[in-house]
């Protein structure tokens, strides 16, 4: 265990609500010596330091995980979702705390975290603890194999599969976590998490409400830290037995060389480049409507259609009403309701934003709105931007930006319009703007994306599959595909013959 090292408060207070910023692990808090600066994005402060982790906590954490799970995976299964419930219950007591500390920390809106993050991190919980329950395991007869086979039972049943490490990132911090840690702890699995540096508070606020809902020491365990200095030593530990990740393609790479040592079972959820295609026949309002919604949370968003393709017979009535309700959306601070769009993470981001700007004009694309950091609200706060000209093969249209910039194509026909959709090397998801259902279900097929939303963005059922195709990841999460992930399968054959007693 790493050394405890002194009494002083390792805490951020955030409106009133305290935040322990040390790791949480076996079920009590662990200081390292050294620590890190939470910034906010919203200004920019300096919120709390938080532990910065490394091998030493790496490993004290995968062993609580070890030491737990036996426990854990033999609770009986009522007993697990009830648990879940009781964590759900806590967010949902604690839903303002975990709403105004996840702004403050990451600078999404305050009103979505309030009304629909939130409420959802509750319904990630009550949703795999009510799936446990209905979880059943398959019998079946064997008919084929040959004539020794007929009569021999088949039965399958889901393991737990052992600690897993979870590893998010900053974009939508709680969700993301208990997207992951719901379902991993359902299905009778002992949790590593190491939340985003960026955005590393509601995490913690989570071990505690688990702990309150009376989930066991070692069950769930939180580590803070820099990507690769705490990273590495987790995903390459011999007994971790599943890594799921949601973040970039870059640290996916890493991340999957260091399971291979292991071959540690992985799930991927990565970046995307998605497509909005808007067809002559869509409704023009919806169209435009589904187009600006990509700006949601400053456009860091894995699944924000951040190619618009536009008919070509329609795109200069598309734009111009496109621009007219840009040019109306509220940018400031985030804790505000009439706000709507925010900041963005951190300087780096808007660094790596404005370069893919820049570079883009510097080779002939046009901004037709934005381009810059907020003239009053200052460098953090990057406009709403709208490219065009730009060329199908130019990086702003291949490379994922992570920020509030689109680009706008145009196609004459649906062959164009589903080549340029494809055309990228992600397949996250994919958007229709359409009047004409058998054109919806044409496209569709046509389309490598996880998922494909047709006039609507950004519903979702928890019992569909979600992740992507190509360098979008790997695997889907979500009802059934969650568990099958989180357990290994097992199934025994038994033969009708040799037993003593009658069953
Ligand atoms: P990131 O890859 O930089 O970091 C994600 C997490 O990985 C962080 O917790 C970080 O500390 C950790 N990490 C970094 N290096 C590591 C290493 N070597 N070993 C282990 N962990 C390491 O991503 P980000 O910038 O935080 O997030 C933005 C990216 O996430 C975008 O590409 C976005 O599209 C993607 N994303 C995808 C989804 C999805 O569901 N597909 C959802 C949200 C975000």
């Amino acid at each position: 265990m790493p050394q405890q090292p002194d009494t002083a408060v390792h805490e951020a207070r955030i409106a009133g609500v305290a935040v322990d910023t040390r790791h949480w692990i076996g079920g009590r808090r662990v200081a390292s010596a050294d620590t890190f600066p939470d910034v906010s994005p919203i200004d920019g402060s300096t919120l709390a330091r938080i532990a910065r982790g490394g091998p030493a906590e790496a490993e004290a954490a995968v062993a609580a995980a070890k030491a737990a799970f036996p426990g854990w995976a033999a609770t009986p299964w009522a007993e697990r979702a009830r648990i879940l419930h009781a964590i759900a219950d806590g967010v949902e007591k604690r839903l303002e705390e975990l709403a105004i500390v996840e702004t403050t920390d990451n600078g999404a809106l305050l009103r979505s975290h309030r009304r629909g993050v939130m409420p959802r991190v509750a319904h990630n919980f009550r949703f795999f603890a009510d799936w446990l329950l209905t979880l059943g395991h398959e019998d079946f007869t064997t008919h084929t194999g040959g004539p020794a086979a007929p009569g021999h039972t088949n039965h399958v049943s889901r393991d737990p599969a052992g600690p897993c490490v979870l590893i998010t990132p900053w974009n939508a911090p709680l969700m993301l976590a208990t997207w992951k840690v719901a379902p991993a702890l359902a299905a009778g699995n002992t949790v590593v998490l190491k939340p985003a540096e960026w955005s590393p508070l509601t995490a913690s606020l989570l071990a505690d409400i688990a702990a309150e809902a009376g989930l066991p020491p070692g069950v769930l365990n939180v580590v803070q830290g820099h990507g690769a200095e705490i990273g590495d030593d987790l995903t390459s530990h011999p007994d971790v037995r599943r890594i799921s990740f949601t973040g970039s393609v870059a640290t996916a790479r890493r991340i999957a060389a260091s399971a291979a040592r292991n071959l540690t079972p992985l799930s991927l959820e990565l970046g995307g480049k998605s497509p909005l295609l808007v067809f002559a026949d869509a409704d023009p309002e919806l169209a435009v409507d589904l187009a600006v919604e990509q700006f949601d949370n400053a456009g860091q968003v894995c699944l924000a259609a951040t190619r618009l393709l536009v008919e070509e017979s329609i795109a200069d009535e598309f734009t111009e009403r496109f621009v007219a309700k840009v040019s109306r959306l509220r940018q400031g601070d985030p804790r505000e309701e009439a706000t709507d769009i925010g900041p963005t993470i951190h300087p780096r981001q808007i660094e790596r934003i404005d370069g893919f700007v820049r570079r883009a004009v510097a080779s002939g694309a046009r901004v037709v709105f934005g381009g810059g950091s907020h003239a009053r609200l200052g460098g953090l706060y990057y406009r709403p931007t709208l490219l065009t000209d730009v060329a199908q093969d130019s990086e702003v249209v291949q490379e994922e930006v992570f920020g509030p910039v689109l680009t706008l194509q145009t196609f004459v026909d649906e062959a164009e319009a589903v080549h340029l959709a494809n055309d990228t090397r992600f397949g996250l998801a994919a958007t229709l703007a359409t009047g004409d259902h058998r054109r919806a279900e044409r496209v569709t097929d046509q389309l490598v994306a996880g998922t494909v939303w047709v006039n609507c963005f950004f519903v979702r059922d928890l019992r569909a599959p979600f992740g992507g195709s190509r360098l979008s990841g790997v695997g889907r999460e979500g009802g059934t595909w969650s568990f099958d992930f989180y357990c290994d399968l097992k199934n025994r054959v038994m033969a009708p013959k040799g037993f003593h007693d009658h069953g």
